[in-house]
């Protein structure tokens, strides 16, 4: 499945939850429909730290829709880390970083090896 772009809402949503789980990070699961992606799949126990919330992942088997991840920074830095990275090699095509301050522009995304790809907010 090619992913196309986000849906308003989800990224809404996401920013959202990562205001809310400040200074913590917030991480979840990207599902798209017919290239969209149009919700996100939280796991439970995944809220606490990045490191342990990454192991859980890890163990997922993809399907039900997953396309990838998202999480924040409490920083303002939205690059990936080495952790981020192999994750993302595991999770799909495509992954955002939300960072601080958690704002409309205050993202990126990347595709699974790391390279800023473009996705379109629709
Ligand atoms: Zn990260």
């Amino acid at each position: 499945m090619k992913i196309k772009g986000i849906s308003k809402e989800t990224l809404e949503l996401i920013l959202n939850a990562s205001r809310a789980q400040h200074p913590k990070e917030f991480l979840c699961l990207l599902t798209a429909e017919r290239g969209i992606i149009d919700d996100i799949l939280l796991l439970p126990g995944t809220l606490s730290s990045q490191r342990s919330a990454t192991l859980r992942l890890e163990m997922l088997p993809l399907g039900m829709g997953v396309v990838g991840s998202a999480h924040s920074h409490p920083s303002p830095n939205n690059r990936p880390s080495k952790e981020d990275l192999r994750m993302f090699s595991r999770l799909g095509r495509c992954h955002i970083i939300i960072c601080y301050p958690y704002g409309e522009t205050d993202w990126a995304c990347y595709d699974r090896s790391g390279k800023p790809r473009r996705l379109e907010v629709l």
